[in-house]
């Protein structure tokens, strides 16, 4: 009784539903009253003998005789009626005079007659014979076969819809993420902070986060709010995603990665669902860590209706993505964390309290640090430890523990393709030189000439020995192989972490910029193409040295980038240019003397780089000669700079010179 009531309760409440049932029923029940009147009013016209075959065809249709039976049949005189069956070419039913009911079947009969069959000309015989002729709905099936058409008829078309049902279902259960993936994406990481190296003042905001997973009462008990989103920004590779793992490694959490990708969808309104679903999958997994990766890629809602259906539905994703942090309860125990390298395409509102409120930088590895990933890169292949981290790390500045960990794999791969059973540190060095020249060696190495050799071993022998006499750094390797765009490169590193300059650092930097072009003349009497780079370098310091380091002569203190450009009249830019041409001079003239002084070891370096063609380590150092009691002091490894390699290429001008031209 109460069913009955509730059912009564909820028709009203929805009084629209009975009324559209009732409407369908009157329209089928109309539909079988029509079809039931047509087949009443096509029966009143056709004979009795039609009806006769019509209502039970089974008496004909069981006794089946062939052609020819039938024929001699008509032939005799014996046949009473011939019926054609409409529908069905070549079933043929006949009735004897004698009553017996019997069909055959005249391939090529038709409801219209059976020209060119054995029974041709069938109304002149029945008119000549004296039988009916009729053509008659028979339907030659079994019951069963009957019934299974009709089921067939019923369910084909169910299947197809079911199966285009099921298949836009699981489209969209991919698309929404709501299916057995996203319960895959979920993972208990072993990482921890010490697993990356560097970073540390972001290792310690995540520590405090860690401390709320933890124990998330404690915070609560005091009313503190929870922190709920820690935006990571940093360029690629200096570890977002390894932190965020190491947070949920370190906080016993659960980790859930995806990028700002992962929300876009085909359907409108999927990616929304995707945001429900994954926050959903976080909390069921509490405690964990959610990742957005490249949360750029959603991060920026359009304003008004500019960008159309895409960007309002990026808008609703961004929303969605609020309205789920906002909606965490202070004992959710989920923390998301979002990385992005363009902190500028995040939303506004994305960096409210509550939201990613916490900001962590990360910034590319020190000096020290480098030389750690070295080490910890290293030890995960099969090393035969010559190979000086410290050295590499000098050489590397600038360089992600990403690229690192590459470099490192390409040193181990090419170790691998060379048949080595240990990496050695000239497998790793020559990966460094792949990964800063952007190429492996070139083919143009096969174009030089001995004459060009020669040129390009001076040259790089130039540069080496000049900044090491001047003090100007480290001279870590010179090699004459091409790559890239270099027919030569000597690797100078910094030997101060100071990031300012002094004046003699720089006049040095001049001289050493010079030193590959001087070294050429004094031996080869000549100058090359190869040298313009160098040039190019020497001029833009020596004019930055001039203009706005404040170390000229003519200028004193003023510099020459703060006086207006009203004032900046024809005088001053040759003030500027002849002083700066007075320096490159200067020191044209320091290399002159003291390559001319160290003739011999200039000869016995470029010899060496002919025979073997790349020098470092030890035999480097001993080629260029103790500088120390040059110098006042020598570098202390902590003094050793994380400051931007110079690598002084002997350069090609453009791909169809492979050689420099004198
Ligand atoms: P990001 O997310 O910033 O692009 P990843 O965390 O994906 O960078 O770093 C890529 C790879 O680089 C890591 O799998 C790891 O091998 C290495 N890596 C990155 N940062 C560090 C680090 N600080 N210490 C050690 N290895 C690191």
């Amino acid at each position: 009784m109460n069913a009955l009531k509730k059912l009564v309760k909820r028709l009203r409440a929805h009084s629209r539903v009975p009324v559209a049932v009732v409407s369908v029923m009157l329209v089928i029940a109309g539909v079988v009253l029509l079809a039931q009147e047509a087949t009443r009013e096509t029966n009143a016209r056709k004979s009795p003998e039609m009806l006769a075959f019509e209502q039970s065809p089974d008496a004909w249709l069981q006794n089946q005789r062939n052609v020819s039976q039938l024929v001699k049949a008509i032939d005799a005189g014996q046949v009473a009626t011939v019926a054609l069956a409409n529908g069905h070419p070549g079933l043929v039913l006949y009735t004897l005079k004698n009553g017996a009911k019997a069909s055959a079947t005249v391939p090529g009969c038709t409801p219209i007659g059976c020209a060119g069959t054995a029974l041709d000309k069938l109304a002149e015989r029945s008119a000549a014979q004296g039988f009916a002729l009729v053509g008659v709905d028979v339907d030659p099936r079994t019951k069963s076969q009957h019934l299974l058409d009709a089921l067939g008829a019923i369910v084909s078309p169910l299947l197809v819809i079911l199966t285009m049902g099921v298949g836009f279902f699981v489209l969209m259960r991919m698309q929404t993420g709501m299916g057995g993936g996203a319960s895959t994406l979920s993972e208990r990481p072993e990482t921890t902070f010490a697993d990356a190296i560097g970073n540390d003042e972001a290792k310690a905001a995540l520590n405090r986060v860690k401390a709320f997973m933890s124990d998330p009462s404690a915070y609560v008990k005091l009313g503190a709010s929870a922190p709920r989103g820690v935006l990571l920004v940093g360029p690629p590779g200096t570890g977002k995603t390894l932190l965020a793992r190491a947070l949920a490694g370190e906080s016993k959490a659960n980790f859930i990665a995806v990028d700002g990708s992962y929300f876009t969808a085909t359907y409108y309104g999927a990616g929304v669902a995707k945001v429900k679903a994954l926050f959903k999958q976080a909390r069921k997994h509490a405690p964990c860590v959610l990742f957005i990766d490249e949360v750029d890629g959603i991060g920026k809602r359009s304003r008004g209706n500019e960008g159309g259906g895409a960007e309002s539905e990026m808008n609703r994703i961004i929303n969605r993505v609020l309205v789920e942090m906002d909606g965490f309860e202070p004992m959710d125990n989920v923390v998301v964390v979002a990385a992005t390298n363009h902190e500028n395409n995040i939303d506004e509102a994305m960096r409210r309290p509550g939201r990613f409120d916490m900001l962590v930088r990360l910034v590319k590895p020190t000096l020290p640090e480098r030389a750690r990933l070295f080490d910890l890169y290293m030890d995960k292949v099969a090393a035969d430890g010559s190979h000086d981290s410290a050295a590499l790390a000098r050489m590397t500045p600038g360089l992600t523990p990403a690229e690192i960990a590459n470099i490192v794999n390409k040193a181990a791969s090419s170790a691998a393709e060379a048949g080595a059973d240990k990496v050695t540190s000239e497998h790793v060095l020559r990966a460094i030189e792949t990964q800063l020249l952007g190429g492996e060696i070139s083919p143009v190495k096969d174009l030089l000439t001995e004459g060009t050799r020669v040129r390009l071993a001076y040259h790089e022998a130039g540069h080496a020995m000049i900044g090491h006499w001047t003090g100007a750094g480290l001279v870590e390797r010179v090699t004459i192989e091409p790559r890239g765009q270099a027919l030569g490169v000597t690797y100078m590193t910094r030997d101060t972490e100071d990031p300012l300059y002094k004046q003699n650092e720089l006049v040095s930097r001049l001289a050493m910029m010079l030193g590959g072009r001087e070294a050429e003349l004094l031996v080869l009497d000549s100058v090359s193409s190869g040298a313009s780079d160098d040039l190019k370098r020497a001029s833009e310091l020596a004019i930055e040295m001039v203009g706005s380091l404040g170390f000229s002569e003519t200028f004193g203190l003023l510099s020459v980038g703060g006086i207006p450009d009203k004032l900046l009249g024809p005088d001053i830019q040759a003030a500027v240019l002849r002083e700066a041409r007075t320096l490159l001079e200067q020191a044209q003239e320091t290399c002159r003397t003291l390559l001319k002084a160290q003739r011999q070891r200039l000869d016995a370096m470029a010899r060496a780089l002919l025979t073997r063609e790349v020098l470092q380590g030890d035999e480097l150092k001993q080629m260029l000669g103790d500088v120390s009691e040059g110098r006042k002091a020598a570098p202390t490894p902590a003094q050793i700079a994380a400051a931007p390699v110079l690598e002084l290429a002997f350069t090609r001008r453009d791909d169809s010179s492979p050689s420099p031209k004198p």
